[in-house]
Formats: structure tokens, sequence, C-alpha cells
């Protein structure tokens, strides 16, 4: 297929453009599902707390693609960290999904204040010794967290899925993953559309003859993130999968990095409980 794949930490390989199901919900959702692995998507990245593992599931089963075709990932909720809570919690996620094993397994967020995540980790630790997940990740985890999460434990997560977009680029977090093997995985990463109407994005869309959509997914694409768009319009997804046949210049490059406003739209990991 025409989707690049990432080499992560562990050895194994993961798309470095997936379809992000968060919403996707309700009696159209193994239908957009179907739709997204049609296009082409080959990625899923769903959570327990999104409520659709079983759309997932379904829409994979009936696909009819071999399973090591479809990269899955799910995370554990908040309410399920701690080791115990944690095996169960990925028992539960597999049950819905139908599936004996996942490609990736996060945890959604760091819960601070609950001080569980290292041993949540473990958890997620014993479920790749067993064999039942490939590997093993974090999500919304700052330095601070992986830091003691590797420290602790000895291994260094495969991937942190974070808020990511051009109005939030995250830099300092990305120097300290590139400097450690973690793969930076970004969510929303079209910042839900606040940066289409950027008159840099714009100017550049304008002169590539891309959409605003493409310019973004395809810097993330060259920053060396995976991304996880959404849409539940087959033209939008079809658009957000057609990254791969442009490039931007250094000098472009730079140019979106100047429009960084660390300004963040999601919670803040140390803020949530
Ligand atoms: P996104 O940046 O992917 O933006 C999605 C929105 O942008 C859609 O609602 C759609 O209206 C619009 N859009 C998408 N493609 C477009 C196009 N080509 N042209 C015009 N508009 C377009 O934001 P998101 O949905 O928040 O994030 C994507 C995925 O990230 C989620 O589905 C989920 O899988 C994941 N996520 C994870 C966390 C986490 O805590 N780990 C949090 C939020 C989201």
């Amino acid at each position: 297929s025409e989707i690049p794949a990432i080499v992560l930490n562990d050895g194994h390989v993961m798309p470095k453009l997936g379809f992000g199901v968060y919403k996707v919900d309700g009696d159209e959702a193994a239908a957009t599902i179907t739709t997204a692995l049609e296009l082409g998507y080959r990625s899923l990245d769903t959570a327990a707390f999104y409520g659709n593992e079983e759309a997932v599931g379904r829409a994979i089963r009936e696909s009819g693609l071999p399973r090591d075709e479809v990269f899955v990932t799910t995370k554990l909720w908040n309410s399920d960290h701690g080791y115990d809570a944690a095996m169960r919690a990925f028992d539960a996620s597999c049950a819905r999904l139908g599936l004996e094993t996942l490609d990736l397994f996060l945890i959604h967020w760091p819960l601070p204040s609950a001080d569980l995540y290292v041993d949540t980790f473990r958890a997620l630790q014993a479920l790749e010794a067993q064999g039942r997940v490939v590997s093993i990740g974090v999500s919304n985890f700052t330095r601070a967290h992986l830091e003691r999460v590797i420290g602790e434990t000895g291994e260094v997560p495969a991937v942190n899925q974070v808020e990511l977009h051009p109005y939030f680029a995250q830099s300092e977090l990305r120097t300290f993953h590139a400097a450690h093997g973690i793969v930076t995985e970004a969510w929303s990463p079209l910042g839900r559309g606040a940066e289409f109407n950027d008159s840099v994005i714009i100017a550049l869309a304008d002169k590539l003859g891309r959409t605003p959509a493409q310019i973004v997914l395809r810097w993330h694409m060259q920053l060396g993130n995976v991304a996880i768009p959404k849409s539940r319009t087959p033209a939008r997804m079809a658009e957000n999968l057609a990254v791969f046949d442009f490039e931007l210049t250094g000098r472009e490059m730079t140019q979106i990095a100047g429009i960084d406003k660390d300004a963040r739209q999601g919670a803040d990991p140390d803020e949530m409980d």
C-alpha cells in the first residue's frame, strides 16, 4: 500500500497515517470505518472511552482484510489504572473488538493524581511479554511522566500519542521523544480545523495546489510524526490520505514552524484526573 510505515523502538512497524475514530459512533460507526478501510486506511485509533470498539472490530472483520494488514490501537481509560485493573481492561477491550491480539495498547492519560501510571505500564509490559499486544505505549504523557516510566520499568514506551498540530507543535517534547526513540503520534493532527484559516497554511495550499488539511498532514509526515486525522466525510477521508505525492521544502517547513503559538485545545495532562 502507499502509506509509509515507521519503525518503532521494539522493531515492529506502524503506518505513519491512520484513521482516528473518536466520535465516530452510533449506527454509522461501522460503515464509516468500513469506508476508511476501503479508501486505504490500514491503521485505526480507538479507545475504550470512545465506546466504538465493537464497531471497529466489526468493520475489520467485514472488510475481509487479513488481520495482519490492519494496525489496531486502543487505549486504557482512566478508571482502569493499576496493574490488575489494566489487565482486566485489556481483556475487555479485546472482547469488544473481537480480537485476540492488539497491535498497540496505550495508557490514555497519565492521571498523576492517582499516581498509578507506572504500575499500569507494568501491566502493559506483562501483556507484551505474553504476546497479547505487539507494542505498548502511552498517551498524553509529559517528559516528567515518561522519565518516571523509563526509570522505574527500564522500558521505553514505543509511542506517546499527544495533542500536536501547527499551533501546538510540541517541539520540546518531540526533541525528548527523538532522543529516546519514542515515536510521536499526533492527536487532533488538524487542530480540529483551527489552522485551516491560517494565512501561512492557506498560502502554501494555494501555492502547491493542495488543501490546508493536506499541508498540515504533510508537515506531520515530514516531522516524522504518526498522525491520525478524523473525518466522517469520505471525500475528506480520501483527501487526508493523499499526502505522499508532494513535499514541503525546508523553507516551507520553517514557515509552518513559525505559526506555533503553544495553543493547546484539549486537556492539560497534569490537570486531568
Ligand atoms: P482532527 O484534528 O483530526 O480534526 C477532526 C475534524 O477536522 C473533523 O471533525 C472534521 O470536521 C475536520 N476535518 C478532517 N479532515 C478534514 C478535511 N480534509 N477538510 C476539512 N475538515 C476536515 O481532530 P480529532 O478528531 O480531535 O483527533 C483525531 C483523532 O485523534 C481522534 O479521532 C482520536 O482517535 C485521537 N484523539 C486522541 C486523544 C487522546 O487523548 N489520546 C484526544 C483526542 C483525539
